[in-house]
């Protein structure tokens, strides 16, 4: 047994559950068994799954199956209330995963109201923001995530993993219809196109959260915006801007040289948006580098006639980050002329900078275990 490759039942969908349950000679009714247990109760061992027989159970760990549920590794708490999870994987690799209580209403409901400066929170809500790769291979010059590299994708039952996970630690049980779900943690969603998508469909059917609550974010990988307008069932989408021009943008985000600003935004134009929904742009503001009053009107250009919305995201600083912070002042200017604009923009609440969780924070590194303790 201990020779077997170990095969994770996170990450099966229900046909291939059925067929593994049909290799055992059991009746069809046993998937659905083993799909609440594992996607809904969120079990850690198939000795858990207390609605098989022994004999059953033991078949299956025969077959050298597990469950395959991350580990939680570590956990920091921060003063607002984020939590950030270091999630450890069989092999043992690991990425992080944040829990944000209150919800975020401006990034993953429909709330793209005008008018507000931050986005509003609701205290029964919360948002999970999930990995999709051990690092990342895309370059952005402010992201400390770029620091590691690549190591690897994660498999469909990895990023599922890390939202059952959470949701056990957090006692959340179903439904868990005020959790929004965001793909913007460590590494690039459509590198790992085929399983997050996989994830996605996971979710949407097993775990029981609806994609209308989820947000992936994109460097701007544009053949696979393409694909992805085509999705049957697909979250909604987000793509990291954060320049005005091609000459700033391929300086901070070095993908640009291949999916320049006019293919990007040829892709977003192209893309089939759903009733009332909006593509989000992310805007990363760098001190003195993209923030002026000036970038915000060539941004203005780049938007017209896009149904759009705007995310500002005020640098969050890390060690061998080159970029300082603007202040509050240069921020809400570079939002007024967005606005003034009538494109709808809202300023990201910094969540969990103590605890290193906020965007473009997330590094999975020996040396955040000595961030400030809980
Ligand atoms: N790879 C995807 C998702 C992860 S990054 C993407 O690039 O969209 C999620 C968001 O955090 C992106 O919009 C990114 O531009 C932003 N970000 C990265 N580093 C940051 C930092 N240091 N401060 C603030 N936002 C950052």
């Amino acid at each position: 047994m201990a020779n077997l490759p170990q095969i994770a039942m996170l990450g099966l969908d229900r046909g291939e559950i059925a067929a593994l349950v049909d290799g055992l000679g059991e009746s069809g009714y046993r998937a659905s068994q083993i799909l609440d247990a594992v996607y809904r109760q969120r079990v850690d061992s198939i000795d858990a799954i207390s609605t098989l027989s022994l004999q059953t159970r033991k078949q299956l760990r025969e077959k050298g199956i597990s469950v395959g549920l991350p580990a939680v590794e570590k956990q920091f708490l921060s003063v607002d209330g984020t939590v950030r999870y270091l999630m450890g994987f069989a092999d043992g690799q690991s990425v992080e995963t944040v829990w944000m209580p209150g919800g975020d209403d401006g990034e993953a409901g429909d709330g793209t109201e005008a008018g507000d400066f931050v986005e509003k929170r609701s205290p029964d809500r919360a948002t999970i923001c999930i990995s999709s790769q051990v690092g990342c291979a895309v370059d952005c010059q402010f992201c400390l995530t770029a620091l590691l590299g690549v190591k690897r994708n994660l498999s469909a039952g990895e990023i599922v993993g890390q939202v059952c996970a959470v949701l056990k630690n957090q006692g959340v049980s179903p439904p868990q219809d005020r959790i929004n779900l965001v793909f913007m943690g460590m590494g690039e969603p459509f590198l790992n196109y085929e399983n997050f998508m996989k994830a996605v469909r996971l979710l949407v059917a097993e775990v029981g959260i609806a994609e209308s609550r989820m947000t992936v974010s994109t460097a701007g990988i544009v053949p696979r915006i393409r694909d992805f307008g085509d999705e049957p069932v697909r979250p909604k989408l987000a793509i990291s801007l954060n320049a005005c021009n091609d000459e700033m943008r391929s300086k901070l985000m070095p993908l640009n040289r291949k999916w320049n600003l006019e293919r990007l935004m040829s892709a977003a134009r192209d893309f089939p948006l759903r009733n009332r929904e909006r593509i989000t742009f992310e805007y990363v503001l760098l001190n003195g580098v993209n923030d002026a009053a000036g970038n915000a009107q060539e941004v203005v250009e780049l938007l017209r006639g896009l149904r759009a919305k705007v995310n500002l995201i005020a640098l969050n600083p890390g060690p061998g980050i080159d970029y300082s912070t603007p202040d509050r002042e240069r921020v809400l200017e570079f939002q007024r002329v967005l606005m003034q604009a009538g494109i709808p923009a809202f300023i990201r609440r910094p969540r969990g900078r103590d605890i290193f969780a906020a965007c473009g924070q997330l590094k999975r590194t020996v040396e955040m275990a000595t961030a400030p303790a809980p």
